[in-house]
């Protein structure tokens, strides 16, 4: 594995670190409190080229490698892992087209990306999380489209979203086997946006339900196959997991820097409590953790990179990096005492932003199944 970055990679992760230090991180606590992103910020997001980081050059993206996409998700992550989700999202939704679009769906749905909309991936549902294949929306066959009845939960970008990709089931007798992805458009006729989570973290992001009511979708707007679309979900999930991770190790990266600091600054017993060598042990092993998780990234974005498996590498990546986000986030509060516990500090932030890393896009516990998986059978 090559552990070298080019000046291209270098470049574009100066333009995060510059972007996050000016558009983001001043405004962080404050789009926690209330809960959504700054007015404009999506704009200066896409301006900065953000919002379409995987789609490929031939569709007027920037075709990014994976190992890049991570250094730009990292700084988004240290930043406000709300927003590094607003902007994840998009890539998660792209996969999907990528995987499995003809050359007219790319261009129909790239277009929009490239233009600075904001786009969904809609699998989960109130009866199926980490089951995929329970999926109860349906998607019957009428003529040269597709009716699409059902709810979906917990969407990423679901209210502020102008397209999407929806999982239904169109043959329902054949179970996880009927499982098939569309592209739908926001102003289809029967499609609503139902009510929007009050979460613990990520607060900027926008994370609600979708009705679908009668929805008619061409057949034109179907990805793949019927009956494609597990397949298709677990490419996606593969390809965004090492992702999940990267924004993990900029949540884990910037509870260390906050720790640091406070550590050399703060006094008791008449000296910088970093002196204490309790102190130094915890900020040690979240140094330790944090390289870890860094390089378990890189590798699974390599190996995708190189055209090589890297399922289980993707999944390693995403939960090692998500519990050492969760881990190194305590710590970090834990080295500010009671004022880590406060809001005014940004630890108690990073500690909440933290959870959901170890639950979406397949919780940890999926993960182990997946890397156990590929390690026994
Ligand atoms: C803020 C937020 C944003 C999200 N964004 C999106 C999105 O953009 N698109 C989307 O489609 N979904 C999204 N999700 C949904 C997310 O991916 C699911 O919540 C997740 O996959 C878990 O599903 P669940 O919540 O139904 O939990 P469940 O599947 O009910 O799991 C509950 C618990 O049981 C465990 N469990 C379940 N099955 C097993 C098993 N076989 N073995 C061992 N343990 C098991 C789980 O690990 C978990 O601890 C989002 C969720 C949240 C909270």
């Amino acid at each position: 594995m090559d552990l070298g970055f080019t000046p291209d990679q270098l470049a574009l992760q100066k333009i995060a670190q510059d972007v996050v230090a000016k558009e983001i991180t001043p405004y962080a606590l404050e789009m926690d409190h209330k809960g959504e992103i700054k007015e404009g910020l999506l704009t200066k997001l896409d301006e900065a080229g953000f919002l379409n980081l995987p789609v490929p050059e031939e569709y007027d993206g920037p075709g990014l490698d994976a190992i890049t996409i991570a250094l730009i998700y990292e700084e988004l992550g240290k930043g406000c892992a709300g927003v590094a989700t607003t902007v994840a999202a998009n890539s998660l939704a792209s996969y999907p087209v990528i995987v499995a679009g003809t050359d007219e769906q790319k261009k129909y749905f790239f277009d929009k990306i490239n233009n600075g909309t904001l786009a969904a991936f809609a699998l989960t549902e109130p009866g199926a999380g980490s089951d995929a294949g329970a999926v109860a929306t349906t998607a019957v066959k009428d003529g040269d489209d597709y009716i699409l009845n059902g709810t979906k939960c917990f969407i990423t970008n679901g209210g502020n979203a102008g397209i999407y990709i929806i999982f239904a089931n169109a043959r329902k007798s054949a179970g996880i086997r009927g499982l098939t992805a569309f592209i739908v458009d926001r102003d289809a006729p029967g499609f609503s946006v139902g009510k929007e989570e009050d979460k613990m973290g990520i607060r900027a992001s926008n994370t609600s339900e979708l009705i679908l009511d009668n929805v008619r979708v061409p057949a034109a707007n179907r990805l793949g196959r019927e009956g494609e679309g597990f397949r298709i979900a677990m490419k996606t999930l593969d390809a965004a997991r090492p992702f999940v991770g990267a924004v993990s190790v900029g949540i884990a990266q910037a509870a260390l820097d906050a720790a640091v600091k406070y550590a050399k600054e703060r006094i008791q017993f008449g000296k910088p409590i970093a002196s204490f060598q309790l102190v130094q042990a915890l900020v040690a092993d979240m140094a330790m953790q944090v390289e870890a998780a860094r390089l378990l990234v890189h590798k699974a974005c390599w190996l995708k990179d190189q055209g090589m498996p890297f399922s289980k590498e993707a999944a390693i990546a995403k939960c090692f990096a998500s519990d050492t986000a969760m881990k190194v986030t305590t710590d970090a509060v834990q080295v500010l005492g009671g004022y880590g516990y406060i809001k005014e500090y940004p630890t108690e932030k990073y500690m909440r932003d933290a959870k959901i890393m170890q639950i979406y896009e397949g919780t940890n516990q999926i993960q182990r199944m997946v890397i156990a998986n590929q390690i026994l059978y």
